[in-house]
């Protein structure tokens, strides 16, 4: 394997060069041979030394160049001048057959200049809640970073009480925030913020270098890929807890697992990290956080994109937000092509849901029955609107068979739910990575019925439903 470190040699002044701590007695608890894949390696690699080396923060390939990177982001509304990796590192970037590049980030690789108060460390528990929500977003078709290892050491580091430290080693075609451009503008460093841009132009954006103004035309593409990653968020029930503007990927990639938390009752106001008191990024906030985002990055590329030219892609945006959502929801019903009416259907379908706490993905999934089952089983509530939508059907002639499959092939039937992901975290501490290798393989194919997996299938007992997820990780 070939690194290369385009990152670090272009943008000097965003990084520092460092190597890692590594973690004491490591073991490999899971990898994503998915993910593996994605860089050419293998199961015998990803089981091997050298990749356990790697994820442990041993040793390190040729030609890689550990860094941290700086960074700064409006945090819960207000701007924090400096944050950065405080616990994570560049190792370099590899270029998979196909010509694709793909930087290596380890997460939980020890202190950095940008650590201000932490440890530098990440814990077990976090750190297989990003293994596992990377991969099943990334299988739900949701454009997110990747989890390629998960390693736990023997050592112990304190949050609410002790927990192993472990290292995630996580992939990406570039882990560029919003943040960084922030950083650089607030800074009023012209020239680095200059070079940071054509950087992104060159290597992510080289399609928008020929516009009439290509940095409008670069943001025109994170608005649109924001919209889309938004809009299947909506969708899927993902809800991810923390959308500052350092949390915000100007691929449009799904970034920073936290306090995530999938829908299991429908709530549109669910608030899923505990230390969101005002619930700025409740459930039904994303998508208008997501355009206050945007504003965020448009302010710091201000030099580049006056604001005048910058009110049409707000409008683009919700715009491009809606017509996705409509389209995923359209299709979990077994639908395909939206009609004016179906505005009324969906909006009464998700109200009866939410009036009966009843279980976002089943309630969705159990429509995969045959009609007349349909209208037995569900309760009196649902009859009106089984019967608009048995009207919808009919008007457009949908066939049966193909309603039923379209549904299956839309709603998954594995949610990565907090309490699935608290039970193979709580065997993972006691050394058994059954559950959590289980688990991690039903998400994989999130929409087919699986042998011995209907207990990942299950909604939450109600022990399972109010489980609080705190940013200490
Ligand atoms: P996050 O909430 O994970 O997006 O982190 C916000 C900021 O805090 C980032 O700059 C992180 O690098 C930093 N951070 C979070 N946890 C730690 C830690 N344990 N040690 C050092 N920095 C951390
Ligand atoms: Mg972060």
């Amino acid at each position: 394997m070939e690194f290369v470190n385009r990152f670090s040699n272009e943008l000097p002044e965003l990084c520092h060069q460092q190597q890692p701590t590594p973690l004491k007695d490591p073991e490999l608890v899971a990898y994503s041979q998915a993910a593996a894949e994605l860089i050419g390696l293998d199961s015998e690699f990803m089981q091997g030394e050298l990749a356990l080396g790697l994820s442990a923060g041993k040793l390190l390939i040729e030609g890689m160049q550990p860094a941290s990177t700086v960074y700064a982001g409006h945090q819960f509304g207000g701007y924090s001048p400096q944050l950065g990796d405080g616990r994570a590192l560049l190792l370099g970037e590899t270029v998979n057959e196909q010509g694709e590049y793909w930087e290596l980030q380890l997460k939980g690789s020890g202190l950095t200049p940008f650590s201000r108060q932490g440890d530098g460390k990440a814990v077990l528990r976090s750190s297989i809640r990003e293994f596992l929500a990377s991969e099943a977003m990334a299988a739900l078709g949701i454009a997110t970073t990747r989890a390629l290892s998960l390693t736990v050491g023997s050592g112990l580091v304190q949050r609410e009480r002790f927990e192993k430290e472990a290292m995630l080693l996580r992939m990406a075609p570039s882990h560029i925030r919003f943040g960084h451009f922030e950083y650089l503008y607030y800074q009023q460093q012209t020239q680095p913020l200059k070079r940071l841009v054509d950087f992104c132009l060159s290597h992510y954006f080289s399609d928008c270098l020929t516009a009439e103004n290509p940095v409008l035309a670069m943001l025109e593409q994170v608005v649109d890929s924001t919209a889309l990653m938004i809009a299947k968020w909506q969708a899927e029930g993902f809800c991810h807890g923390v959308m500052n503007t350092d949390n915000m990927s100007i691929l449009g990639l799904t970034i920073d697992y936290g306090p995530y938390g999938f829908l299991d009752d429908y709530n549109p106001r669910h608030v899923c990290n505990h230390s969101d008191h005002y619930g700025r990024y409740a459930f039904n906030q994303q998508p208008a956080v997501g355009l206050w985002n945007l504003q965020r990055l448009a302010q710091a590329l201000s030099d580049y994109v006056p604001s005048a030219k910058t009110e049409p892609l707000w409008i683009r945006y919700q715009q491009k937000i809606n017509q996705h959502y409509q389209q995923l929801m359209l299709n979990k019903l077994g639908l395909s092509q939206w009609q004016d009416d179906d505005e009324q259907l969906l909006g009464l379908l998700l109200k009866v849901i939410a009036e009966q706490k009843a279980d976002y993905h089943q309630s969705l999934r159990a429509l995969a029955q045959d009609q007349n089952q349909l209208t037995k089983q569900l309760p009196d509530v649902w009859q009106a609107w089984l019967k608009l939508y048995r009207q919808r059907c009919q008007q457009s002639d949908v066939d049966e068979q193909q309603r039923i499959s379209g549904i299956q092939q839309h709603v998954p039937l594995y949610v990565l739910r907090n309490y699935l992901a608290q039970q193979a975290i709580e065997q993972a501490e006691d050394g058994s990575y059954a559950q959590l290798r289980q688990l991690h393989q039903v998400l994989n194919t999130p929409f087919t019925e699986q042998v011995d997996a209907q207990h990942f299938a299950a909604p939450p007992p109600a022990w399972g439903k109010c489980l609080e997820i705190s940013c200490s990780s």
